[in-house]
């Protein structure tokens, strides 16, 4: 079968706070943890099928931005595509997911990385800071899919995992 087990390394990236843990959560296991220990990096696996193909996800949820800029390094590095969070409600969490795509080329010393980019807590609308066309024209200059998200509701969180998805299938099938 094409695609048979194909694993895709996922690596989600963000400011703390923006839901990258709750989002992880909510697609892999159909939870909403009310706590989670944010000093653990956790690695999760599920697998699912994706127009008609098999993907095996390796989600790697990770934490802390400047501080721990090794480990960024090495998450960087092992990560096929990455998905960019932002909380609709934070503005400053917008202004620090616009600087990953170019953390990334640091590391990766290409653009072509497959990316989607996720404001999460649409369910929090009366806090909203970042406006749906801010997130969209952040996207349309780094190329790629653009989600807004709930983990609270799981509201579009599987179409944010499959687009990243989508995005390496998309990438491998250039020329
Ligand atoms: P992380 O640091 O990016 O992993 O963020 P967490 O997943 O730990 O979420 C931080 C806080 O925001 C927690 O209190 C979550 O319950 C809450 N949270 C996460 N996603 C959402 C969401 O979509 N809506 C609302 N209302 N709260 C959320």
């Amino acid at each position: 079968a094409s695609g048979g087990s194909r694993e895709y390394k996922v690596v989600m990236l963000g400011a703390g706070g923006v839901g990258k843990s709750a989002m992880t959560m909510q697609f892999i296991s159909h939870q909403f943890p009310d706590y989670h220990d944010p000093t653990i990096g956790d690695a999760f696996k599920l697998k699912c099928l994706i127009d008609c193909s098999m993907a095996n996800f390796n989600v790697l949820n990770t934490y802390g931005t400047a501080e721990f800029t090794a480990m960024r390094e090495q998450y960087m590095r092992g990560g096929e595509g990455f998905i960019i969070c932002y909380s609709i409600t934070d503005r400053q969490s917008f202004q620090e997911a616009a600087k990953f795509k170019e953390l990334i080329f640091q590391v990766r010393h290409t653009y072509e990385i497959p990316l989607v980019l996720v404001g999460n807590k649409i369910d929090l609308e009366h806090f909203r800071q970042v406006s749906t066309e801010e997130g969209l024209s952040l996207a349309q200059e780094y190329n790629c899919a653009f989600f807004e998200t709930s983990a609270a509701l799981r509201f579009c969180i599987d179409d944010a995992f499959h687009g990243l998805v989508r995005e390496i299938r998309k990438k491998e099938s250039m020329p």
